[in-house]
C-alpha cells in the first residue's frame, strides 16, 4: 500500500490545493491530507473549520482522507506509515523554501521522500493569502476556491 501525506495549513483550501490532491490520489493508494493545527500563521479559519471545508471539498476522492496533526510532519508520517510527502510547486519562488523543508524532513525521517507536483497553469499564482485579501474587501473568488469555501468566506466577512 503506497501512502502519501499532503500537509499544509489550508487556510482556506483553494482549487490549486484540490488540483494537487486529485493528481496525488491517482498516483498513491491512499492520500492523507494533514492539516496543521498550530496557529503560528494567525489563521482565519479554526482547525475545525479547515477540516470541515477540506472534507467537503474532497468528498469526490475515495482514497483521500482528511486529518489534522500537531508537531513534526516527519513524525506524523512515520506514525501513519507513509512513504511520501506531497508538496505543490507554483513558481520558482516556492522552490528555495520547499527545498529547505524537504531536506529537513529527510533528516528527521530517512524513510520519507518529498514528491513535488507542479501546479496547473491556471493555479500558479493562487494562494490562500491572496484569496483572503480579495474576499475581505468583498471581491469575487468564484472558480478559484471550492463553492463551500466561497460561501464560508462570504459568511466570515459578512458580504452578500
Ligand atoms: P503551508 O503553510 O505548508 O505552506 P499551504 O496550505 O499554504 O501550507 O500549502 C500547502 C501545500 O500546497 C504547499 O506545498 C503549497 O506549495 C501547495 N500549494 C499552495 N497553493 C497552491 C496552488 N495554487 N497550486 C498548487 N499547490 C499549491
Amino acid at each position: 500500500m503506497r501512502t502519501a501525506i499532503y500537509p499544509g495549513t489550508f487556510d482556506p483550501v483553494t482549487n490549486g490545493h484540490i488540483d494537487i490532491a486529485e493528481r496525488a490520489s491517482k498516483i498513491f493508494d491512499h492520500v492523507i491530507i494533514a492539516i496543521a493545527t498550530e496557529n503560528y500563521k494567525n489563521n482565519l479559519f479554526t482547525i475545525g473549520e479547515r477540516i470541515h471545508l477540506m472534507k467537503e471539498s474532497v468528498k469526490h476522492l475515495n482514497n483521500v482522507e482528511v486529518d489534522s496533526f500537531a508537531g513534526l510532519v516527519a513524525d506524523y508520517a512515520r506514525e501513519r506509515g507513509a512513504q511520501a510527502l506531497i508538496r505543490g510547486l507554483r513558481a520558482v519562488t516556492d522552490f528555495e523554501y520547499e527545498m529547505q523543508l524537504a531536506t529537513m524532513n529527510k533528516h528527521l525521517n530517512k524513510k520519507l521522500d518529498t514528491l513535488f507536483l507542479m501546479t496547473g497553469n491556471e493555479y500558479s499564482f493562487l494562494s490562500s493569502s491572496i484569496i483572503k485579501q480579495v474576499a475581505i474587501v468583498g471581491g469575487s473568488v468564484k472558480g478559484l476556491v471550492p463553492n463551500v469555501v466561497e460561501e464560508n468566506l462570504r459568511i466570515k466577512f459578512n458580504k452578500s
